[in-house]
């Protein structure tokens, strides 16, 4: 159930990618039919984030990169400005990526992760009673992975403007999605460009953008930002190595093939994807709930938190994982986590559910017992 779109779409990523699998996107400031690609599908993902005409963006690998991209950003602005000290701090809520603490890591900056609200959502103001002159950052994400919430960007962004701090958005999950679950109703509060102090957002297109993976974005305020993300060495004997981002070599095919799933579906082709994920997720919510044994807790978006109610979830997602699901979990408080996506049949809602009951049942009469399963990744 993960990521991927209709039969017909899964197709055309694959034949495109297969068709541009030998083109290295390594040369994409420099290739024009290359850089036109890049752009255009760079464009296409400002124009869903409430991006203005002096935006920029980056492709990657993925979320982490797309991430790591912006933290190397504010770590290179924060020494330009001369703030932070040696080790400049990031503010993040508990539920932030663990790709932030690699990123952290690997640019020696200080990752500080603030405990949630009652609400499971970033406690905005412990985040800015933890501001101090090391802050240079805090996080948001649009939603969370855990839990599939909003923290309110629109008040990260008061308390960024308060202490000129960068806010950068995580919407890797749900970038791609959040447009069309809006247009189609769903209440998705402010998380993007809208929000005037957002500086940076992370959003992933090999997640609901359905292109093949590699495919993430870093989307940047204003062009301005960019100089805090290229490093263009000219200390070797080749002269300037201008490349996109983290990478050098890059798989052209993710590129070619991103741009054409994305122009195949459009704004319609999105909606009507995100219609099918939309009514299969309700399938979901309300078969699960039915089960008596589940419920999926207060979710915005995706992907669906799911807890015991009278057994250890754990048990049943390593069970689930025996008969072939691959389950992703959260261990506070001890979730699975379903990111249904657009290929979600009936059958496969069906069965999944199937699984689920037999598995109940089986705990309940003693016959599974055994070690709780819940990770990501
Ligand atoms: C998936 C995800 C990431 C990381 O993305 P990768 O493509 O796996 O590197 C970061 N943040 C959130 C919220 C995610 O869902």
């Amino acid at each position: 159930m993960v990521f991927r779109p209709t039969e017909d779409i899964q197709t055309l990523g694959r034949d495109v990618f297969r068709e541009f699998f030998s083109d290295n996107g390594l040369f994409s400031l420099r290739v024009p039919y290359m850089r036109d690609i890049e752009v255009q599908v760079i464009d296409m993902c400002l124009s869903l984030m409430a991006g203005g005409p002096d935006s920029a963006g980056t492709l990657t690998s993925g979320g982490s990169e797309s991430i790591y991209s912006a933290l190397h950003a504010i770590r290179e602005r924060a020494r330009e400005q001369g703030r932070g000290g040696e080790r400049p701090e990031v503010i993040a809520p508990y539920s932030a990526h663990p790709a932030f603490s690699k990123g952290c890591h690997y640019f020696d900056l200080t990752l500080t992760r603030i405990p949630l609200g009652n609400d499971l959502r970033a406690d905005v103001q412990a985040m800015e009673a933890a501001v101090s002159d090391r802050t240079v950052a805090v996080i948001g994400s649009a939603p969370c992975w855990p839990y599939g919430l909003f923290d309110s960007i629109t008040e990260l962004g008061s308390v960024a403007e308060r202490h000129n701090l960068w806010l950068h958005v995580d919407a890797c999950v749900g970038g791609y999605l959040s447009p069309f679950a809006k247009a189609l109703g769903m209440n998705i509060p402010a998380w993007n460009f809208e929000v005037p102090a957002v500086q940076s957002i992370s959003a992933d297109l090999h997640k609901f953008g359905y292109c093949p993976k590699p495919s993430s974005t870093v989307l940047w305020r204003s062009k301005d930002l960019l100089k805090y993300h290229y490093v263009h060495p000219r200390d070797w004997p080749g002269g300037e190595y201008a490349s996109t981002g983290f990478a050098g070599s890059r798989n052209g095919g993710a590129i070619f093939a991103a741009w054409a799933v994305m122009k195949r579906l459009g704004f319609e082709g999105y909606l009507e994807l995100t219609r099918k994920m939309v009514a299969q997720r309700q399938k979901l919510i309300d078969g699960i709930n039915a089960l008596g044994s589940l419920v999926v807790r207060e979710t915005d978006l995706v992907p669906l938190p799911v807890e015991g109610v009278d057994v250890d979830v754990g048990l049943v997602s390593a069970e689930l994982m025996k008969r072939g699901w691959i389950i992703l979990g959260t261990q506070e408080p001890p979730l699975m986590n379903f990111p249904v996506d657009a290929a979600t049949t009936d059958e496969v809602v069906e069965t999944l559910l199937g699984d689920m009951r037999g598995i109940i049942t089986d705990i309940k009469s003693g016959k599974i017992s055994g070690e709780s399963y819940l990770v990501y990744g």
